[in-house]
């Protein structure tokens, strides 16, 4: 199928042809077949790089009406937002926390790129805009399988369908194992395909060479290699020599390893070599590294991009994790060593991708990762128009490079399973569509339940047991009214059979949790706080004290203590024992409690002036982190604000702390605070 023949404008036709797209991609014919340009609902599983944008903007472009484009990341929304924006007679609006357009322009807008969580926020608050989509594209819809982030997503899409009645619904999957499952949920037509514009080869390193899925061998020059060398040297050697060996033939790399610390070291050991594509502009990259901060690891950054090499993980500020995407995409650095985060990320394509860690520590053991994700790595080598092919290479020894050819290479991915069953998932969003008005006694909970993904794939199991306990804790914890149904609240069929359908209301402090999109045990332990606040002597309730108090809601992304510093935060806790609402005896769990302290004091200090600098060195942190605890302290303020508004409680601590650290943040050139949670 050619460009001309598509049911857009003339204009946006001739865009497309000046950025290189005359035909087509298969996958793109049969989604057009398939009728996404009339309205049909159609889940796309294709591979990265199979042009899954022009999907989502054929529909877009073709619907009666505004459309969203929702993205799991911040990053990716960016990415995106900048592409349609540059789709001629097309407006476009975004939202996601850093570059919002105003809330009530958005309903102005041709498409709306927001995040899946900012989506279900607009909803709990009520945004008129959300009523009038004609079309919705998701983007990564495999994560209906996440924990976290798939409970919001199958509740935000159940929702949206009745806010907004016959919205066309634009689903777009990684190659999974039961994408048919996400369509017959969707009610949707299934586009699914292999199909990449550059072919790909995935190969395992066995110690000696890699043999590829295609029957090809590649020999490994590991001569670096020493004798004495354990077998995670070995690993790195092996990785080392084939970034290399693609990087001299003309090619870029990305390099995955399991955790921060690890892709810093790689890159430390591969800038020994110069490996910079450009000298001038590796240079000139590292200089601008070096201004954005003087962190310890931004001297790191910058030394490995002056040999063409970046690093990339959850610790660099965003502004540093920004400019290592972009040298990359014009080619100024040779190779990425990143955390698996890159791969769910933004548009890095490589010609070769090397897997040296395919386990990960999770807290508590060493465990595989999941097929999925190593697909994805994968999946982002061969860079269109820049390579002949892609090869991706999972680095093993003799004892493992069978299990990983197994597991990795010939078998398939994992399918989707929805996780909204689970008691916490399922507490945040019986309260939010109790609060947002869609339903008012268990009855309509378990109908609107029923149009979740959870539903479609268990349809046999019965919420309803486990949906009174999670009434009970929400009314335990003051957020729901939960009482005997009434004509009114109970629908025919259960008035009819007579089952006990219970009435629900959302109390006030229910709302407020669920506008200020926190979790309900956040909530209740921020309603704690200010009631502790409430009974203290004045002279005692400081910045620390509501710090301390949203530091310890599960919200706060927790950190870790390292041993030598446990005595030392006790000891400071101590020290400011009347500011903490908490004493360390009442604790549930001591550790926990130290960890809030900690961040407490971070935070603090940042508010206070330390440099970031300051706090990476005193705090172990990588310097991506501060600026995200400050971005979840200042959005827990607001809430813990509007919860003491809620109470009519006589506390403003919340407030005065959360614009301190705001007024911090505009005088800290970096550091992007944002209310709302990534
Ligand atoms: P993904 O499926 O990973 O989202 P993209 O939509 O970003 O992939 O497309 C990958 C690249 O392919 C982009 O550079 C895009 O411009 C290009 N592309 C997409 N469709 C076509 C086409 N039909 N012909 C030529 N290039 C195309």
């Amino acid at each position: 199928m050619h460009v001309s023949d598509l049911p857009v404008s003339a204009a946006v036709r001739e865009h497309y042809r000046a950025s290189g797209i005359e035909e087509l991609y298969p996958p793109q014919a049969a989604a057009v077949e398939a009728g996404i340009t009339e309205g049909e609902n159609v889940v796309a599983a294709i591979p990265t790089a199979s042009g899954k944008t022009l999907i989502a903007e054929l529909a877009m472009l073709t619907a009666d009406g505004p459309a969203l484009y929702a993205v799991p990341l911040r990053a990716l929304a960016r990415e995106k937002y900048e592409s349609f924006a540059d789709l001629p007679g097309v407006s476009v609006g975004i939202s996601t926390g850093d570059f919002d357009s105003p809330d009530e322009e958005l309903g102005a807008e041709d498409v709306v790129v927001a995040t899946a969580e900012k989506v279900d926020s607009a909803i709990r608050n009520g945004a008129s805009w959300v009523e009038d989509l004609a079309c919705v594209v998701v983007d990564e819809v495999h994560l209906l399988g996440r924990e976290r982030r798939g409970p919001t997503l199958e509740v935000t899409l159940a929702t949206l369908q009745r806010r907004a009645p016959g919205v066309q619904i634009v689903a777009l999957s990684a190659t999974v194992d039961n994408p048919e499952d996400v369509a017959s949920w969707l009610d949707a037509e299934l586009v699914e395909s292999t199909w990449r514009p550059v072919s790909l080869r995935t190969g395992v390193y066995d110690g000696d060479d890699v043999t590829f899925d295609d029957g090809s061998t590649l020999d490994v020059d590991v001569s670096d290699a020493d004798e004495g060398d354990t077998d995670g040297e070995r690993d790195t050697e092996a990785t080392a020599a084939l970034v290399e060996g693609s990087i001299d033939s003309g090619g870029q790399c990305l390099a995955f390893v399991r955790s921060r610390r690890e892709a810093e070291s790689l890159a430390m050991r591969l800038a020994e070599d110069d490996l910079a594509p450009d000298g001038d502009a590796a240079a000139d990259l590292a200089a601008e590294i070096r201004d954005v901060d003087g962190t310890s690891t931004g001297h790191r950054l910058a030394e490995a991009a002056e040999s063409g090499v970046g690093f990339h993980h959850a610790g660099l500020v965003n502004e540093h994790r920004a400019l290592v995407e972009s040298a990359f995409r014009e080619r100024n650095l040779g190779v990425i060593c990143a955390t698996p985060t890159l791969a769910a990320g933004v548009n890095v394509p490589a010609r070769r991708v090397v897997v040296r860690d395919l386990e990960r520590y999770t807290g508590e053991e060493m465990s595989k990762l999941p097929v999925l994700e190593v697909h994805q790595m994968c999946g982002r080598a061969g860079r269109p128009h820049l390579d002949p092919y892609g090869e991706a290479v999972l680095v093993g020894d003799e004892r493992t490079a069978e299990d990983l050819w197994d597991r990795y290479v010939d078998a398939g991915p994992e399918a989707v399973e929805s996780q909204l069953a689970a008691r916490e998932a399922l507490r945040t969003h019986v309260l939010s569509v109790v609060a947002s008005g869609f339903a008012d006694s268990t009855a309509s909970v378990l109908d609107l339940l029923d149009a979740t993904f959870f539903a479609h794939q268990s349809p046999d199991v019965d919420l309803s047991g486990l949906l009174d306990t999670v009434t009970g804790e929400l009314s335990g914890m003051e957020l729901l009214d939960v009482g005997e149904a009434t004509a009114e609240t109970t629908d025919a069929d259960t008035a009819a059979t007579g089952d006990g359908s219970d009435a629900l209301a959302a109390t006030s402090l229910g709302e407020t949790v669920s506008r200020q999109y926190v979790r309900p045990e956040t909530g209740a332990r921020l309603i704690e706080g200010i009631r502790t606040i409430e009974g203290m002597a004045d002279d005692d309730v400081t910045a620390l004290t509501a710090l301390g108090v949203v530091c310890a809601t599960p919200d706060m992304r927790g950190t870790y203590l390292g041993n030598r510093e446990r005595a030392d935060v006790y000891r400071y806790a101590s020290r400011h024992a009347a500011a903490f609402t908490t004493a360390p005896e009442e604790a549930d769990d001591f550790e926990a409690w130290l960890c809030a302290v900690k961040l407490a004091r971070l935070v603090f200090e940042w508010s206070e002036g330390a440099s970031i600098e300051a706090l990476v060195d005193r705090y172990r942190v990588g310097p991506g982190d501060v600026e995200s605890h400050v971005e979840r302290t200042v959005w827990l303020l607001g809430a813990g604000d509007a919860l003491a508004a809620t109470l009519d409680a006589d506390v403003d601590v919340f407030d005065r702390v959360r614009r301190r650290l705001v007024d911090s943040a505009d005088d800290t050139p970096g550091d992007g605070v944002d209310r709302q949670p990534r």
